[in-house]
C-alpha cells in the first residue's frame, strides 16, 4: 500500500539541501507521493528509506511488457480514471485467438488474413498488435506448432492453455519473444508461476471474480512473479466491464493489494455483433489487452480507430506539418482548397480529394491542431492569415489562377477574405464527403 507525503517525508534526510530541485524535502515528499518526482531525484536517500519508499514511487499500475524487440507491447502505467483528466498513455493490445485445432491450410489462411490487419489511417500504420494461441485441443503438440507458425508474424504472443507443462513447451519455441502465458487460476497458480519464473515470462491471472483475481496476484508476486496482467472477463460485458473499472478505480486509490497491474479480456461471442460491441466497450473501459475472435477488417477496424482515437493525448492535438500539400499530379490551375493542420481534418480532406480523381493542392494552415469551426471561432483560421497564405511565395508559385475553396463551415469569411487577398473565394462543401462531387461539378464549372 502507498505511502502519505508525511510518511515518505519521515523517512527523506530532511535536510533540505534542495539537491532534488525542490525547496524542502517535504515539497519532495508530496512531489513522490503524487508521482511527480522518482526517488533517484534525491541523491542522499538511505537504502533502507529507499526500499520503504519504493512503494510509494512506484507506478499505481504496473508496465508490462511482452514480445519481440522492436514489437513489444507495453500496457499498463495509467494514471487517470477518466481521459480528460490528463492523457490515457498505453493503447491496448487489439489481438485475434487462434485456436490449436486448426489444418494447416486453414492455420496459414487464418494467419495471412491476421498479417493483413493493418491500416493507414489519419497518416499513422494502426493493425492488430497481438496474436493469442488457445490450446483448445488440451493436447500439447498442436498447440506448440501453431504457436511456432504464429511466432512467424513477429506480433507479441499471448499462450492461452490450463495446463502450465503446455504453456511450458510452448514458450519453449518463443522464448526470445517474450509471450504472455494465460493464465494462472486457484488450482494451478504454483506451476504457472513456477514457469513464469523459470522463462521469465510476464504471466496472465484468472479466477471467478475480482477478488480471487486480486488475491491469486498477491500470491503470485510472493513466488516471485512481478509482471502480471489481470484477466477480468466476466460472464458478461456488464460485469466485465464493471471489473475493470473497479481495477482502475481501486489501484489508482491504492485501496486494495493486487490489483495494481494492467487487465486482458477474451470476448468470444459467437454474434459477431455482440462481440464487437463487448470489445469497443473494453477498448473504452481500461482493458489492456482486448482479444476477439473476431478476425474480419470490417470488424477490426473500428476497434482500431476506436482504440487510436481514446489513446491520443487530449491536450496534444494530432497535427500536420502547415504547408501547401499536392494530391494528384496537379498543373497550375489545378484547384486550390483550404484547411486546418487538424490531422484528423487534414486526411479526410485529402482521402476525398484522392478519390474525386481531381488533382488539387491543399493549403494545411498552422491552427495549432484545431478542427475548421473551432480554428475559426478562436480565431486561429481568420481572413488575414488565410490571405497571407495565398500571397505567399510558395502558393504564387504554384497556382496560376486566383480561386480558393474555403470549408462551407466557414462561408462566413468569405467576404472579408475577397477583400484581403483579391481572390475569388469558392465555398466548398461543409462536410468532406461532398468534396468529390464539388470538384467534379462545381470546380470544373467554374
Ligand atoms: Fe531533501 Fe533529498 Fe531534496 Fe535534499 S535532495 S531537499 S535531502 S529530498
Amino acid at each position: 500500500m502507498a505511502l502519505k507525503a508525511l510518511d515518505v517525508f519521515k523517512l527523506l534526510p530532511k535536510t533540505n539541501c534542495k539537491k532534488c530541485g525542490c525547496p524542502t524535502c517535504l515539497a519532495f515528499a508530496m512531489k513522490l507521493a503524487t508521482q511527480k518526482a522518482t526517488l533517484d531525484e534525491c541523491p542522499d536517500v538511505s537504502a533502507e528509506a529507499r526500499a520503504q519508499l519504493a512503494g510509494a514511487a512506484a507506478p499505481p499500475i504496473r508496465l508490462v511488457g511482452f514480445g519481440p524487440e522492436g514489437k513489444r507491447l507495453e500496457v499498463g502505467a495509467e494514471t487517470v480514471m477518466f481521459r480528460h483528466d490528463e492523457s490515457f498513455f498505453h493503447a491496448p493490445g487489439i489481438g485475434v485467438v487462434i485456436p490449436d485445432t486448426l489444418d494447416a491450410a486453414a492455420l496459414s489462411a487464418r494467419l495471412a488474413a491476421v498479417r493483413a490487419l493493418s491500416f493507414m489511417r489519419v497518416g499513422m500504420r494502426i493493425g492488430v498488435n497481438v496474436v493469442a494461441v488457445e490450446n483448445v485441443s488440451g493436447a500439447s503438440a498442436p498447440f506448440v506448432a501453431t504457436v511456432k507458425a504464429a511466432k512467424d508474424l513477429g506480433l507479441p504472443l499471448v499462450l492461452i492453455t490450463t495446463q502450465a507443462a503446455h504453456a511450458d513447451a510452448a514458450v519453449a519455441v518463443c522464448e526470445a519473444e517474450r509471450p504472455l502465458i494465460h493464465a494462472a487460476s486457484g488450482s494451478t497458480w504454483e506451476a504457472f508461476a513456477q514457469v513464469a519464473k523459470t522463462r521469465k515470462c510476464p504471466l496472465a491471472i484468472a479466477g471467478p471474480d475480482l477478488d480471487a483475481v486480486a488475491a491469486l496476484a498477491v500470491q503470485v508476486r510472493k513466488a516471485g512473479v512481478d509482471d502480471l496482467i489481470l484477466d477480468v472477463s466476466a460472464g458478461t460485458v456488464g460485469a466485465t466491464v464493471q471489473a475493470l473499472t473497479a481495477v482502475r478505480r481501486l489501484a489508482l486509490k491504492r485501496k486494495a493489494d493486487g490489483v495494481g497491474f494492467p487487465c486482458l479480456t477474451i470476448s468470444r461471442q459467437t454474434d459477431a455483433g455482440q462481440n464487437f460491441a463487448d470489445c469497443c466497450a473494453f477498448i473504452s473501459k481500461y482493458a489492456g489487452v482486448v482479444l476477439t475472435t473476431l478476425s474480419s477488417p470490417e470488424q477490426i477496424v473500428p476497434l482500431l480507430t476506436l482504440s487510436q482515437n481514446l489513446y491520443t493525448d487530449p491536450r496534444k492535438p494530432v497535427q500536420v506539418e502547415p504547408k501547401l500539400y499536392t494530391v494528384g499530379a496537379v498543373t497550375p490551375q489545378s484547384p486550390l482548397l483550404i484547411t486546418t493542420n487538424f490531422s484528423l481534418t487534414y486526411y479526410t480532406v485529402q482521402s476525398e480529394v484522392e478519390s474525386s480523381r481531381v488533382p488539387a493542392f491543399i493549403g494545411v494552415l498552422e491552427t495549432d491542431g484545431t478542427s475548421v469551426l473551432t480554428a475559426f471561432a478562436s480565431d486561429k483560421l481568420s481572413s488575414e492569415k488565410v490571405a497571407a497564405f495565398l500571397h505567399s511565395d510558395v502558393v504564387t508559385k504554384a497556382v496560376a489562377h486566383r480561386k480558393v475553396i474555403i470549408p462551407g463551415y466557414i462561408a462566413a469569411m468569405s467576404g472579408a477574405l475577397a477583400d484581403d487577398s483579391g481572390w475569388e473565394i469558392l465555398v466548398g462543401p461543409r462536410e468532406a464527403s461532398g468534396l468529390p462531387k464539388y470538384l467534379k461539378t462545381v470546380w470544373q464549372g467554374a
